[in-house]
């Protein structure tokens, strides 16, 4: 099966219904694609991805080609023998990654100077190392790499991120079409930048699609700016995307950043926040975020959310239990809360999906808006 996004219900800008089809299966959207940045969930096992209802995974090609190396991945089966997962993958170029790890300061004409996270010393990380680096990973989506500012960012700093991004993504679509990357079963998408800045993520979104890409992710949100700016962010860049191909908000998943994205017309989510939040002993429920150190859940002998049917609340360990794990760094309260919260967020977008096809996305819209107020952290 090759690549294709079939736009089911909705337009440009608002909620959509669609099916993303990819050489390892079809996935609904709007959906949510878990993380397992070095090739590993944290805590879960692969085999508990399909009954939770995932149907696309992510992970990280600059921590791939760091740790293990690309060969050593296609010895194990490419990056789906590496995740023991036999459905879609998408693999982000590391932009967001490098530029995380202080490397703003050593962007260069042809590509980025970032520390290498194993051995030490420095990796020169192209777009043309991106790129192959993908290509040997065999995921079915590969990210293009991108400059990723921190938020919020004056104009010129944006306005420059943005060039050198189009430039890059000019190198990287000539590479995939020159490999033909696409008869193998790859994909590749664009990604918008220009921050803050309307008219920078305009012009940007404008080129990529000439380009013509085979979807589009809204990039450079969710790096500082706030719930509002990375809302009206994905707005600019939304509106300036076909209607009928596939777009993707990089690294967005809290309940509330989830359900008002696919507002905006977003398909694709993915977000270590489940798996983190879940380590950090705060679990995700429809009534708001249950911090379980809190001393109210001492001698709490309800399960962690008496409303789920996810293996970790039907395990019959009490929030009691978990609490006082949790106090004793024990392994099995951060895996247990991970696998609720991810529970939790995969069911969330399937309860999107439906809302949507039945026409009440908005009394599931104001009932996250109130268990999620932006103002909440962690
Ligand atoms: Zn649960």
């Amino acid at each position: 099966m090759t690549f294709r996004f079939e736009l089911l219900q909705g337009s440009a800008t608002g909620p959509r219904l669609g099916r993303l089809h990819t050489p390892h299966g079809s996935v609904s959207t709007p959906a949510f694609m878990p993380v397992a940045t070095r090739g590993m969930l944290r805590g879960i096992l692969p085999d508990r991805m399909r009954p939770m209802g995932v149907e696309m995974m992510l992970s990280n090609a600059f921590h791939l080609y760091a740790r293990p190396g690309v060969e050593i991945v296609r010895e194990l089966g490419g990056v789906h023998g590496m995740l023991a997962w036999d459905g879609p993958v998408l693999t982000d170029s590391g932009g967001f990654q490098v530029f995380s790890l202080g490397a703003l300061g050593k962007v260069r004409e042809d590509g980025v100077q970032v520390e290498h996270p194993v051995y030490g010393g420095m990796v020169d990380w192209t777009p043309q190392l991106a790129f192959e680096t993908q290509a040997g990973l065999a995921a079915d989506v590969a990210m293009v790499l991108d400059v990723c500012p921190d938020q919020p960012t004056d104009a010129a700093v944006c306005q420059a991120a943005v060039e050198r991004t189009l430039a890059w993504a000019r190198i990287q679509r000539d590479l995939h079409d020159q490999r033909g990357a696409a008869a193998c079963g790859q994909a590749q998408f664009g990604i918008v930048q220009g921050g803050v800045h309307a008219e920078l993520r305009e012009q940007c979104a404008k080129a990529l699609v000439e380009m013509q890409f085979d979807g589009y992710a809204i990039g450079g949100v969710s790096v500082g700016e706030g719930h509002q700016a990375m809302m009206d962010g994905v707005e600019h860049s939304a509106g300036h995307l076909p209607a009928d191909q596939v777009r993707y908000l990089m690294g967005v998943g809290t309940p509330l950043d989830l359900i008002e994205g696919v507002a905006r017309g977003v398909d694709l989510f993915d977000c270590v926040f489940p798996t983190r939040a879940g380590r950090f002993a705060t679990a995700l429920t429809d009534h708001g975020r249950l911090h379980l150190l809190n001393a109210r859940f001492k001698s709490d002998r309800s399960p962690l959310d008496p409303e789920c049917p996810c293996s970790a609340c039907l395990s019959g360990v009490p929030r009691g239990a978990l609490r006082a794990g949790f106090k004793a760094k024990e392994l099995l309260p951060p895996i247990l809360v991970s696998i609720h919260n991810l529970h939790y967020i995969v069911g969330l977008m399937a309860r999107i999906r439906d809302a949507l096809a039945e026409g009440s996305f908005d009394p599931l819209r104001e009932r996250i808006r109130s268990a999620y107020p932006p103002t909440l952290g962690l």
